[in-house]
């Protein structure tokens, strides 16, 4: 119990997130295919989303037990961070945190890409 209690808010983040998935993958089937059995489930993913595949996989399993997507995969793409300076309109792509533009030291830095959580696509099994 207290081993849980110490990493609550990261277990929390990723329950959250698994929740929305979920949510979002059942919406998102058309409704002859209610109910249907649901292998897969395709995520990008941005480096900097703060998510911890593991912890997801986690949340979600428990999520879908005993639901048709119970044993669904989930896949996730990583989506690189790409940041554009709004001075000189440089396009960058960067491992952590920046803000200041490499090419002309401006601090009008944007993020392109790398925080999102997207689905792109679900696998249903077909009889
Ligand atoms: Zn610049």
């Amino acid at each position: 119990m207290n081993l849980f209690f110490a990493t609550g808010p990261r277990i929390m983040h990723e329950m959250g997130l698994a929740l929305q998935i979920v949510e979002i993958a059942k919406a998102s089937l058309p409704p002859e295919l209610a109910g249907a059995r649901i292998q897969r489930v395709n995520l990008k993913v941005g480096k900097m989303a703060a998510v911890v595949p593991e912890s997801l996989r986690f949340c979600f399993a428990a999520i879908t037990r005993n639901t048709p997507m119970e044993g669904a995969e989930l896949f996730m793409q990583e989506v690189a961070v790409v940041a554009r300076c709004g001075a000189c309109g440089h396009e960058w792509t960067l491992d952590g945190p920046a803000f200041r533009c490499p090419a002309c030291d401006s601090g009008d830095v944007r993020m392109l890409s790398g925080r999102e959580l997207d689905i792109v696509s679900i696998e249903v099994e077909k009889d």
